[in-house]
């Protein structure tokens, strides 16, 4: 099974229940391809086109499934060689999905009966430690449900990477065909809400603000929709599970007024989620994949970059973003950030917490310290009262800052001007080399 190699050409016979683990190391401008020559094979969810060429980048780190068995050919110059695994834990994730699916059923013949209540599809929360595959289980959830004609809310937690919009914020999408291979899901019309920073705990009780604010509008948004409120939400989190971690955890689990909750990996966290959920929670351990390799910081970092820059440039290069100056006059009492330094509670005014000072809008400095590099997010809102709960329309950095001229060059998927919204500084930074 180790493939019959003819230069950068492998073959690979996989049998039935088994997977094909490709990680990516090509050279930075070339690409691997995979193709499936014979059978039936899906990559995370998303079944494959036979004889259809799909190319991933360096960084990739993909599976090819088949239920029933296949051939698949890889091309590219790699390092580290695919191999096939036996040892899967997908047939206990589709067990997973036809649960959910049953729990869609009933939620569609409670509509049909006008129950009160009852309407709702599952609300599942994944949850786990990094390097899980949280993400990827989510994206198989969807991609199934999908494919039985479901409409599932998409919610994506993980402030650090961002699988929707850009990292530093959340985002939920309507989730209407299966994802691209290549490309992941469509991002149209994503609600998205800006936090600014890559880690949850950086200021949490914005965060937990934020969390309860994307709950409530997905909320509406199911109860708008009869095909969605059906099949329920799908929702990834951050892997921080320890401390205020785990608080974030229940309370999220709250918010959502989640039904069911997995947890990949760690037992710990299950046995934590069992006895402190409510009794109608159900909690389900579920195992790893062996396949899902850990990352590093600095390859955490470098994913981060990725997904900013897939934002301007678009997933394949394909998208082609402006750059222009704007007037540091046009920036005044537009661009705030959220969350004044901590202050210990004994310093603050009367009456008011610590924590208040951290979900305060503060206006940004126009200097180059402050603003160098800095992904902003522009806000629907236009008055400061609703900015910190408003979602966001899209993103611009700061790619240059002229303090001579008194002007910032920006990038941005829109051409000028700017909108005449108010904008929100992240702390996540991305050097434009394009
Ligand atoms: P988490 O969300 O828990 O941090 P991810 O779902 O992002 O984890 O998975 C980490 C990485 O592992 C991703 O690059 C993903 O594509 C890859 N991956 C997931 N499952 C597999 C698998 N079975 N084989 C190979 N790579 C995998």
């Amino acid at each position: 099974n180790s493939g019959d190699s003819d230069d950068d050409r492998s073959i690979f016979q996989l049998e039935q229940d088994e997977e094909l683990r490709i990680e990516v190391d090509c050279p930075k401008n070339e690409v691997v391809t995979v193709e499936l020559r014979t059978g039936m094979a899906e990559i995370f969810g998303t079944e494959m086109v036979p004889n259809n060429q799909y190319r991933f980048h360096t960084g990739a780190k993909i599976a090819i499934f088949t239920f029933q068995g296949c051939t698949i050919v890889v091309r590219g110059k790699m390092d580290i060689q695919p191999y096939t695994s036996k040892e899967t834990p997908m047939i206990m994730y589709l067990n997973a999905h036809a649960a959910l699916e049953d729990m869609r059923k009933a939620a569609e013949n409670d509509t049909a009966n006008q129950k009160e209540n009852g309407n709702r599809g599952p609300v599942v929360m994944v949850v786990g430690p990094s390097d899980v595959g949280k993400s990827t289980l989510c994206r198989l959830l969807a991609n199934y449900a999908v494919r039985m004609g479901r409409r599932p809310i998409s919610v994506d937690l993980d402030v650090g990477q961002g699988a929707i919009s850009v990292p530093g914020s959340i985002g939920a999408i309507l989730i209407e065909r299966p994802a691209s291979i290549e490309e992941g899901f469509s991002q149209n019309a994503p609600l998205v809400y800006h936090y600014g920073h890559k880690t949850p705990g950086h200021n949490s009780p914005l965060y937990n603000r934020l969390v309860s604010r994307m709950a409530d509008v997905v909320r509406e948004r199911l109860s708008a929709n009869k095909k969605s409120e059906a099949s329920g939400v799908i929702i990834n989190t951050c892997g921080w599970v320890r401390g205020e971690g785990y608080n974030q955890i229940k309370h999220t689990a709250q918010a959502f007024e989640v039904d069911v909750i997995i947890v990949l990996d760690q037992e710990r966290v299950y046995n934590d989620l069992v006895r402190d959920m409510p009794s109608f929670v159900k909690v389900i351990w579920l195992p790893k994949s062996g396949g899902v390799v850990e990352r590093s910081t600095e390859q955490r970092q470098i994913a981060r970059d990725q997904r900013v820059k897939q934002y301007f440039y678009g997933p394949t290069g394909n998208l082609f973003p402006h750059s222009f100056e704007v007037r540091f006059s046009e920036l005044k009492e537009k661009i705030y950030k959220i969350g004044a330094p901590a202050l210990p509670d004994s310093c603050m005014p009367l009456g008011m917490k610590s924590e208040d000072n951290q979900t305060k809008l503060v206006a940004v400095q126009l200097t180059t310290r402050d603003l160098l590099n800095h992904v902003v997010s522009v806000s629907f809102a236009s008055a400061t009262e609703d900015l910190i709960m408003t979602n966001i329309a899209g993103f611009i950095c700061i790619t240059d800052v002229n303090m001579d001229e008194q002007k910032v060059t920006i990038l941005s998927p829109q051409p000028r001007p700017l909108p005449d919204t108010l904008l929100l500084l992240s702390d996540i930074q991305y050097v434009d080399s394009s």
